[in-house]
């Protein structure tokens, strides 16, 4: 599930982001977590937001809820906070406002293609 696109660039300080969010809606299995991302989260946080693929390389990804990712605060319309803002993941810090992935992203409603998510570290999968 997309959101609307959203026309021009926004705040490059981020202070246009929580009423934005399109940079967090994307497909399941976008954000991975590499061992230091996994290092800023406790094991609840880590049970409650991220789930483990059965299949190898058995990588640790963000879970994904209607359209976008479930550390997405969505309870309060128009508004689209990280909950987890403080110790979000690497991606996640990839994706600045006003970058290109950024610009993509409100174009589309939706995280696009113009940044990998693409894990290196392998150490920390269980
Ligand atoms: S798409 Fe850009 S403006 Fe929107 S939340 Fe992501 S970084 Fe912020
Ligand atoms: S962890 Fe936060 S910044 Fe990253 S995709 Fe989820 S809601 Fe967005």
């Amino acid at each position: 599930m997309s959101l609307p696109p959203i026309d021009g660039p926004p705040d490059p300080a981020g202070g246009d982001c929580v009423g934005c969010g399109r940079c967090c809606h994307h497909p399941p299995s976008t954000v991975s977590l590499l061992a230091d991302d996994e290092a800023r989260l406790d094991e609840e946080q880590l049970r409650r937001l991220s789930v483990i693929e059965a299949r190898p390389p058995f990588f640790r990804f963000l879970l994904h809820r209607d359209g976008h990712c479930v550390a997405l605060d969505e309870a309060t319309p128009g508004r689209h906070a990280c909950a987890i803002y403080a110790v979000r993941p690497t991606g996640c810090r990839t994706v600045e406002a006003g970058s290109p992935c950024c610009l993509e992203a409100r174009r589309l409603g939706h995280l696009g293609s113009s940044v990998e998510f693409r894990r290196t570290d392998t150490s920390a999968v269980e």
